[in-house]
């Protein structure tokens, strides 16, 4: 049906309430996007969601969407779910930008909460077990020596800023670098170390680069597992530290949706 005159005005009216709306009304509806089934578990069970059939995903896709009422919050967990060919759950950038589109289209969140795993410098700081929010992301493995396509590559993006909730919570707080491969060349380490990186992961820049362009904000809350520049290989120390490291970042998570309950945007 072709629209009327009448429906392209009002739609942009409606759009401009909503996005005003957000701002001077608590936060509603929150998105949390966890790459592993492993992470993201726990905190359905806590929040007690329940998974959601009708998704509103696309036909055939693996991505999982648990949703709920949780305190005065609508809260949505999205996994991109198991790889339908190999069966693992399908961490990485591009599973991370797909399912990050369509949750904000299907879900159309007031922020987005990218929770997970990974890994961090001793060197800047960074303990096994510690959880950080991510201060600003970067990719560290799409190198494009050209003028401005270098920049274009690095994607540099800030995360919402959070200063009161950083206060109230006692968090971390660091740079996250993201590529899409779990060890490090040394391409990638100068890279890391250019972004100034003290974590880690495989999914948080491609996030902020769907948020930044759909205009939802969005935090990183990531918990250490392995020490990238230690001396243990990064895969073992992973699965090594994966369900007690989950523990640390479930409690996090689960501190700072309490945080935001009944909040504005403006006052976290
Ligand atoms: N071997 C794991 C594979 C997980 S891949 C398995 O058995 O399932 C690692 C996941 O944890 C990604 O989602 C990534 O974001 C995060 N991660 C943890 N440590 C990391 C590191 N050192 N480098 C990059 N990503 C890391």
């Amino acid at each position: 049906m072709a629209p009327t005159p009448h429906d392209d005005g009002s739609q942009g009216v409606k759009e401009e309430s909503m996005a005003s709306q957000t701002a001077t009304r608590p936060i509603s509806s929150l998105l949390l996007i966890i790459a592993m089934q492993t992470e993201a578990l726990p905190l359905v069970n806590k929040f007690q969601l329940t998974e959601d059939a009708d998704s509103g995903f696309p036909k055939g896709v693996p991505w999982l969407r648990y949703q709920g009422n949780y305190k005065d919050l609508k809260i949505n967990i999205v996994c991109p779910g198991k790889d339908t060919a190999l069966g693992v759950d399908s961490v990485g950038t591009i599973s991370a930008s797909l399912v990050t589109y369509g949750s904000i289209l299907a879900l159309q969140p007031d922020l987005i909460i990218n929770a997970g795993t990974a890994g961090g410098f001793k060197a800047k700081g960074a303990s096994i077990g510690d959880v950080f929010v991510a201060s600003d992301v970067a990719f560290h493995d799409r190198r494009i020596p050209i003028p401005v396509f270098d920049l274009y590559g690095v994607g540099l993006r800030q995360a919402f800023q959070t200063p009161n909730l950083l206060k109230e919570l006692n968090l971390k707080v660091g740079k996250l670098s993201t590529g899409d491969s779990l060890d490090m060349s040394p391409q990638d380490e100068a890279s890391i170390s250019a972004n100034d990186a003290t974590i880690k992961d495989m999914e948080g820049a491609a996030i902020a680069y769907v948020a930044d362009l759909l205009k939802v904000p969005a935090i990183f809350i990531k918990a250490v597992t392995d020490i990238t520049d230690g001396d243990k290989p990064t895969a073992e120390e992973f699965l090594q530290n994966l369900a007690a490291v989950t523990a640390a970042l479930d409690l996090a998570v689960t501190q700072i949706v309490d945080y935001i309950n009944g909040k504005r945007l403006s006052e976290l």
